[in-house]
């Protein structure tokens, strides 16, 4: 024990700022045995004459995640509020090939479950997922019970922060035989979008793949072909300059993917299957 005023007065000199010298007036003669929280180094102190063992390794490296320096806009379809301002939500909007509502109220299950609160749900576990993943991830709105923003905005807000893809997660209201999910992807348009075509298709291939094997829910009975379907109508997609594409998760008027809707620990497998399709896009 005898080293130690030596080894601490060391530990000083290799960690100054731990040592706080000057802003409480403690000196190394007065320090005592409890411990400094960011002393790096790790000390033994035998009852011997041994020199104390000091580990000098380099402290341990960050852990390495796989979504390391990506952004993913995730963008929750609709808004709980937007029932409350019809006026702001039909307000036309220019979506390049047409005009069309600001954004619309969305669809719900028979027994009132909203798209909205469903979109909402699993936009954060899927969040969640990601930023565990080491992305950086970015919503469209805030909450759930407000208005909006438009379409235009939402394509904005994934533009703006250069995302290296965004998503736009939804569920369909359809006829009650027809069900199962499909992915919507943008199409030429001679505009912007363009140069994003291809990398969202390839985006849409890897979400179509991951949710079909993460979620069991089959290929869409009614839109697309495989599950895959490409739109130039949505304003979502039209205005989109980063790789970007819609998920339609299923249809909620169906009343067995209404029932899985509204099960929390489905909607967490969902947002983990459309975890699993992004990263697979954003390591490819
Ligand atoms: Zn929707």
């Amino acid at each position: 024990m005898r080293a130690l005023p030596a080894l601490i007065l060391a530990l000083c000199g290799l960690t100054a700022s731990a040592c706080g010298a000057g802003s409480d007036g403690a000196t190394a003669g007065q320090a005592t045995l409890t411990p400094v929280p960011t002393v790096t180094a790790t000390v033994t102190v035998t009852a011997t004459d041994e020199p104390p063992a000091i580990d000098t390794a380099a402290p341990e490296q960050p852990e390495v995640k796989p979504l390391d320096g990506k952004v993913i806009v995730i963008d929750p379809g609709h808004n709980g509020g937007n029932y409350r301002d019809p006026q702001a939500v039909n307000r036309l909007v220019d979506v390049l090939t047409q005009r069309k509502a600001c954004d619309t109220t969305g669809t719900a299950t028979n027994d009132g479950y909203s798209e909205a609160a469903f979109t909402w749900d699993v936009s954060k576990r899927l969040r969640k997922l990601l930023r565990r993943r080491g992305a950086t991830v970015e919503f469209t709105r805030s909450d759930n019970d407000s208005v909006g923003p438009c379409i235009t905005e939402r394509a904005a807000i994934g533009n703006e922060a250069r995302a290296d893809a965004a998503i736009s997660v939804h569920a369909d209201g359809s006829a009650a035989a027809n069900h199962g999910f499909h992915v919507i992807m943008p199409k030429r348009i001679g505009g912007p979008v363009d140069r994003v075509v291809a990398a969202s298709r390839r985006l849409g291939l890897a979400v179509r793949d991951a949710f079909h094997a993460g979620t069991g829910v089959p290929y869409s009975t009614y839109i697309g072909r495989k599950a895959l379907d490409y739109r130039s109508d949505l304003g979502g997609l039209n205005l989109s300059t980063v790789p970007k594409v819609f998920v339609e998760c299923g249809n909620m008027r169906n009343a067995a993917e209404a029932a899985q809707f509204r099960d929390p620990e489905f909607r967490q497998r969902i947002a983990l299957a459309l975890a699993d399709g992004l990263q697979h896009y954003l390591q490819s």
